[in-house]
């Protein structure tokens, strides 16, 4: 019989884990607190409920065999009460709880002596002295919320209040992600290196890059690392490492989360395994193959400009190209900022991917239509 994976998480990642894993043996259940989900209309296993909520949780990851995720933001009292019940939860508990608290996350780094820019740690925004400085919220943030830079004392009424970390402001060249999965025998696979380039209005990744330009030097490293990370975090899943390469030529990690990323959406197209496929097969403890590039592609991100029920803007741009391809996340609502859907492009370089992305960038829209 099919061995049941709960996530916790119903949205895109979770939509586009289960066409991943169509093929495997595994059959998939979610958890989310919205009926309308980017998972809804795709399977009969889906629960209602508050992955947040401590009972929520326990209750629904006793109806399956191991339980994984698709966000961060989740009740980790309830998974280690599933632990201690001897349920499988990859990532583990322990994992959670060191990466959603980016000050847990960054002492880890320095105390494993993995590169990652200097910090300090401080209780409130009156311990801020030295300008500039970027300040993030140790808890909460996603897409660049949580985050800001601080370039003198009369930005600090902007400043987050609470806990947070204080981070060198660092001189960046380019921002790598390498994404790596490991299985609990300890099987790692990493992917190929790609960049990824931010939209600095919204603070959300526009495109991401296949393979990356670095050096291969600097490729071993980014690898490397990854690895390294992977195996002493004893993660079980996937991990995306995001790294800083400094304008003198040294790898930092930035951050990393333990699940499927945006940084790894190419995979579907790019490379021989998806990250998906990967994620399921490393939580399950099955095999791990090798990835390689199939050919040069680059994701963007689409993102609604309007509010209200969701319409794709000139979509026949995106079928008269070749080797482009639309994943659409099935979002009963567009808002603007809101990530939803992707489109890959496929070339025989990466410039001339690059070139159809920006044509579909440029064009591909979501805006709104009257119900
Ligand atoms: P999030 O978790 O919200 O994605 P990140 O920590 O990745 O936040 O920060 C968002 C962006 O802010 C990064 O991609 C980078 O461009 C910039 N940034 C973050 N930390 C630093 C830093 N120490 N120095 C310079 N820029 C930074």
């Amino acid at each position: 019989m099919a061995k049941k994976l709960g996530i916790l998480g119903g949205g895109q990642l979770g939509l586009m884990i289960l066409q991943a894993s169509e093929n495997l043996d595994v059959e998939i259940h979610f958890l989310d607190p919205n009926p309308e989900c980017s998972v809804a209309q795709f399977t009969e296993h889906l629960t209602v409920g508050d992955f947040t909520d401590y009972d929520t949780v326990v209750k629904f990851g006793q109806t399956v065999d191991v339980v994984t995720i698709e966000i961060e933001h989740v009740n980790v009292e309830a998974l280690e009460t599933l632990e201690a019940m001897g349920k499988t939860v990859n990532p583990s508990s322990r994992v959670l709880r060191t990466i959603q608290d980016k000050g847990l996350q960054k002492t880890f780094y320095q105390q494993h002596d993995l590169p990652t820019s200097d910090f300090r740690l401080v209780s409130s925004p009156e311990a801020i002295t030295e300008f500039p400085i970027v300040q993030k919220a140790r808890t909460g943030g996603y897409d660049g919320k949580g985050v800001q830079v601080l370039k003198s004392a009369a930005d600090l009424d902007k400043a987050f209040p609470g806990p947070s970390v204080l981070e060198d402001l660092v001189d960046i060249e380019l921002e790598v992600g390498v994404i790596v999965a490991r299985n609990a025998q300890g099987e790692v696979v990493v992917f190929p290196p790609v960049d990824m380039e931010f939209d600095p209005e919204l603070n959300l990744v526009k495109y991401v890059l296949c393979p990356s330009v670095i050096d291969e030097n600097m490729n071993k490293k980014c690898v490397q690392i990854a690895q390294d990370l992977a195996t002493k975090l004893d993660l079980v899943g996937i991990l995306a490492v995001e790294y800083f390469i400094t304008k003198d030529g040294k790898v930092l990690i930035n951050e990393a989360a333990p699940r499927v990323h945006n940084s790894g959406h190419l995979t579907i197209e790019g490379t021989t395994t998806s990250q998906f496929e990967m994620h399921v097969r490393a939580v399950m403890g099955l095999d791990l193959p090798t990835v390689e590039v199939t050919e040069p592609s680059v994701m963007v991100n689409l993102i609604g400009t309007a509010q209200g029920f969701p319409q794709i803007i000139n979509e026949n741009v995106l079928h008269d190209m070749p080797q482009s391809y639309m994943h659409w996340y099935e979002k009963a609502e567009v808002r603007p900022g809101r990530k939803m859907g992707h489109m890959t492009v496929l070339a025989t370089t990466r410039d001339e991917a690059r070139a159809k992305a920006e044509v579909l960038a440029d064009e591909v829209t979501v805006g709104a239509r009257e119900e």
